[in-house]
């Protein structure tokens, strides 16, 4: 799941980002309202997180833009003020919910959990499952043949990923981009590390090993030919 944060004030920004990668989400933090509506507007978000008060357009001018364009997003927006008016006009401009700064993060972390939740109902599915491998995307929960999995962060976005785009080889470079959200030096072994201990919880006491390795390419996620 991917996430856009617009937000000016660096230090909320990297405790969102910071926070929201630690429980497993990618993030794209925008600081002005120019960046964070060029990115609204050409990638594909699960859920925008909106400062109102931002340099540029502000959050309200973003939100009329993503709407006018037709997407339907969901939309926390961030204000600074608890006044009622604001809230009302978020809301009638089309924002899903709000949050009123100092927000502690378990709250934005529900709150985010319920947008994603509400925003996926009857649009995609909830669960990915390939072979006996199935993946709660909402309860962030993992089964293989019926047994729970405990899988940490990194571990959870890893095999999302790969169940995604599952049959598609994946370089390593990719994989760093889309979970660690940075690029690696080549010569770092992070990535077959993380695939190693993925392994050793979804393949290794399973006789069907669904993580395969392509030599100098990168890793596959796919259910084997049936025999
Ligand atoms: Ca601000």
């Amino acid at each position: 799941m991917k996430m856009l944060i617009v937000e000016d004030e660096s230090k909320t920004g990297e405790y969102l980002r910071k926070g929201l990668n630690e429980a497993g989400y990618n993030t794209d933090l925008a600081r002005d309202g120019t960046d964070g509506l060029h990115l609204a507007l050409t990638t594909n978000y699960d859920l925008i997180i909106l400062d109102v008060m931002l340099p540029g357009l502000d959050g309200w001018q973003i939100l009329k833009s993503v709407r006018h364009s037709g997407q339907s997003t969901p939309v926390l927006f961030l204000t600074a003020r608890d006044a009622v008016e604001d809230r009302v006009k978020g809301l009638e401009l089309g924002a899903d919910d709000y949050l009123v700064k100092p927000f502690a993060f378990a709250e934005l972390l529900a709150r985010v959990r319920t947008l994603l939740r509400r925003g996926r109902n009857g649009t995609e599915p909830t669960t990915l499952s390939v072979a006996d491998l199935e993946l709660d995307l909402l309860r962030r929960r993992v089964m293989r043949a019926g047994k729970r999995i405990d899988l940490t962060a990194k571990e959870f976005a890893l095999l999302e990923l790969l169940m995604r785009r599952e049959g598609e080889v994946l370089p390593r470079t990719l994989i760093a981009s889309q979970v660690w959200d940075m690029n690696f030096d080549s010569d770092t072994n992070v990535i077959e590390v993380a695939v190693r201990r993925l392994r050793g919880k979804i393949d290794d006491s399973f006789d069907t090993k669904l993580i395969q390795t392509v030599r100098g390419m990168g890793y596959v996620l796919e259910a084997p030919d049936p025999e």
